[in-house]
């Protein structure tokens, strides 16, 4: 579904990714963590064309990122992408922030829009907040909302970008649930989190990401089960968040 092939990416002079590769299978869920500052977050971005890299290439289902033919905001709007901070639009309702990428990205009618819109709302328990303002919600309520207009475009892949790491500890549960169930029912997701009780729940791999590179990439059961094995920089990361 995702094949991110010896991507290099620099700031100016600052090199942010170095020569990092991984392949991501339709219904596997990959967890990347790793220090701040380690790239996570530029990685993910790179896969939905939110960031251009200099060399390699990522192919996101049969589609390259780095073939100037490429229509990115077409291939961006089957992308869903969930970041730390909620990102509504605080002018709209629930109802409006779920339909108005429908509407204008994909040109559905009004009407599918609210139909999808409002069973993705279900999906995430808040069909009861249709008409409130972002404003009205708690910070786990709107983050829901976030996932449930991500899942409004039918995305192909859900991309989550420490998608729990701003909220107060009561609303992380509800937020990880929404998202153990995506996973559970086959959502291929690429999710940079710390919580690694998410991960050992329902990863199918863990990478693991330091000044820029790729330093793991294993199987759940072999990262979790095998702390030995785990190179000193991820050892000396998981003994701190763990
Ligand atoms: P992480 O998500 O792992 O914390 P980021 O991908 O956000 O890491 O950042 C990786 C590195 O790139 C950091 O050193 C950060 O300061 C730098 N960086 C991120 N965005 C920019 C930018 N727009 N311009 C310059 N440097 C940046
Ligand atoms: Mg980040």
């Amino acid at each position: 579904m995702i094949e991110i092939k010896n991507v290099s990416k620099w700031y100016g002079p600052f090199q942010v990714l170095t020569d990092c590769s991984t392949k991501i299978e339709k219904g596997e869920v990959v967890v990347v963590c790793g220090p701040s500052g380690s790239g996570k977050s530029t990685l993910i971005k790179t896969v939905n064309a939110l960031e251009p890299f200099q060399k390699g290439d990522i192919v996101v289902d049969g589609v390259s990122l780095a073939d100037p033919k490429t229509h990115l905001p077409r291939l961006r709007s089957r992308v869903g992408m969930v970041f730390q901070h909620f990102e509504l639009f605080p002018h709209l309702s629930v109802t409006e922030n779920l339909t108005i990428a429908q509407i204008k990205v994909l040109g559905r009618t009004p009407e599918d829009a609210k139909a999808r819109g409002l069973k993705m709302l279900d999906r995430v328990g808040l069909s009861a907040h249709k008409d409130k303002f972002p404003g009205q919600l708690s910070g786990g309520q709107q983050q829901r909302v976030a996932i449930a207009r991500a899942l409004s475009m039918d995305p192909i892949v859900m991309l989550f970008d420490e998608p729990t790491s701003a909220l107060d500890p009561e609303m992380v549960g509800e937020v990880l649930d929404v998202m153990v169930k995506l996973a559970q029912e086959g959502m291929t997701m690429m999710c940079v989190t710390h919580e690694m009780g998410f991960a050992k729940k329902v990863s199918s791999r863990v990478i693991f990401m330091d000044a820029g590179k790729i330093i793991e990439d294993c199987k759940r059961e072999e990262f979790f089960g095998n702390p030995e094995a785990r190179s000193p920089r991820a050892k000396d990361f998981l003994n701190k968040i763990l």
